[in-house]
């Protein structure tokens, strides 16, 4: 359930007509729900509830310092995964003892800063980063808490680029030597072993993968614990999908999924810790674009429209689908036609959806790209010099810009020509 719904003929996000919005900062702009972020915190929460546990925000889905805010004020902890997300949520209010460090390739730059400036925990992935790490620490007089990203050799069914937990992928140190790595682990004087860290994947839409990992973390907790280590806590990572299509699809709900984690690591006696992003973010934002054109191709229509794959690069790269709605509600019986939805960017790959049928629509219509609110304004780039393109934040009634859309020579100014030239 999210917060954009119909309302007297017009897309409402929360209480506040979608087209009000579009009025006020232009187009294409992403609009993000707050009541529907903090109901799918809050479903996570709920659903471990219980058990010691926190909800620690992916916040690479989606790191605008006003989202951060608001999910840090509910109780969640953030996920980082660079040296930048991890500033951004120490500037957005964040206590450092909620923030955890994944990655697999962690810099000793952002070591030295998550040390410093305080962390709830790093989850390791290779026996190099060990190395470093500890290093790093004992430079500082610190003791980094670690967990170990444990790579569980789960087919996580979903997309390839976004499945983490095979063995073939980069992550993780392969179940099979999780105890010869906690050995050498233990052994270093900078790190302290605090628990085990897995996450096999994204938009994962069946609980099985997740079962089959979690079952064998808790049989290497009781392993690893016979060898002498402490397991407090559980990083069972995230990737629990969402429905990107109105019909036809019903993902595993964070409740199902709470039961799942009592059922398989419930009786270790750890703190669980989940890392979700795209569920807390994904429904909860829109991409609002405006139709520029409806050309007539040889056998097509195409719907060229003022958004395009920089602003939303997610059906380029994973062949994502996002159901794409018309800003004021057809009438019942409307014309429908089938189009070819397409950005301005001269390339194929600039193309949001093929063959779509919709409600028919013309120049200068609202269109809202529905789930958008996850990997989408973070992955955006200023390909074509099309400026990066703002973020707004509802609350009831209530409507604020959480990101102003640079001008040109705010764009401009970035590049700086040196005097040779
Ligand atoms: C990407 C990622 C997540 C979040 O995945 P979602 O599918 O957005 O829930 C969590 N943990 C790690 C380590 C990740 O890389």
């Amino acid at each position: 359930m999210d917060h954009f719904l119909y309302r007297d003929g017009v897309l409402y996000a929360e209480d506040v007509p979608v087209a009000e919005i579009a009025a006020q900062v232009g187009t294409p702009f992403y609009v993000y729900s707050s009541a529907t972020l903090l109901r799918h915190f809050r479903l996570f929460d709920e659903a471990l509830a219980g058990m010691d546990h926190l909800v620690c925000f992916a916040m690479k889905s989606l790191s605008n310092q006003a989202i951060l805010h608001l999910l840090a004020e509910a109780g969640a902890g953030m996920d980082v995964v660079s040296g930048g997300e991890y500033a951004r949520a120490v500037a957005a209010g964040v206590p450092s003892d909620r923030i955890v460090f994944s990655g697999v390739g962690k810099t000793r730059i952002e070591m030295r800063q998550a040390l410093q400036g305080g962390i709830r925990q790093f989850n390791v992935e290779s026996e190099p980063e060990m190395h470093a790490l500890s290093a790093v620490a004992v430079e500082l007089g610190k003791i980094a808490p670690i967990t170990i990203r444990v790579n569980p050799d789960v087919d996580a069914k979903t997309h390839a680029k976004i499945a983490t937990g095979k063995s073939e992928n980069k992550f993780g140190v392969p179940i099979s030597r999780a105890r010869e790595v906690y050995a050498l682990a233990a052994s270093l004087p900078g790190l302290e072993v605090i628990g085990i860290d897995v996450h096999i994947g994204s938009q994962l839409t069946d609980l099985a993968p997740f079962e089959a990992a979690y079952l064998k973390v808790a049989e290497l907790t009781e392993q690893l614990r016979a060898d002498g280590h402490t397991i407090k806590r559980l990083d069972l990572g995230g990737g629990l999908g969402i429905p990107y299509q109105q019909i036809n699809e019903a993902p595993p709900s964070p409740q199902d999924y709470g039961a799942l984690i009592k059922r398989t690591v419930g009786h270790l006696g750890c703190e669980i810790e989940i890392e979700p992003g795209r569920l807390i973010s994904g429904n909860a934002g829109l991409m609002v674009s405006k139709v520029i054109y409806v050309k007539d191709g040889a056998d097509r229509q195409f719907l060229i429209i003022d958004g395009a794959m920089n602003d939303l690069i997610r059906p380029a790269m994973y062949d994502a689908h996002h159901d794409i709605v018309p800003v004021v509600q057809p009438a019942p019986g409307a014309d429908q036609a089938t189009y070819d939805i397409v950005g301005p960017i001269c390339e194929s790959g600039d193309t949001f959806a093929k063959g779509r049928s919709m409600a028919q629509v013309g120049p200068d219509d609202l269109v809202a790209f529905r789930s958008a609110g996850a990997y989408g304004a973070v992955m955006a780039s200023e390909y074509n010099s099309r400026p990066l393109i703002p973020e707004v934040l509802v609350h009831r009634d209530q409507f604020a810009v959480i990101r102003a859309r640079p001008t040109f020579d705010e764009m401009i100014a970035r590049d700086i020509i040196p005097v040779w030239v």
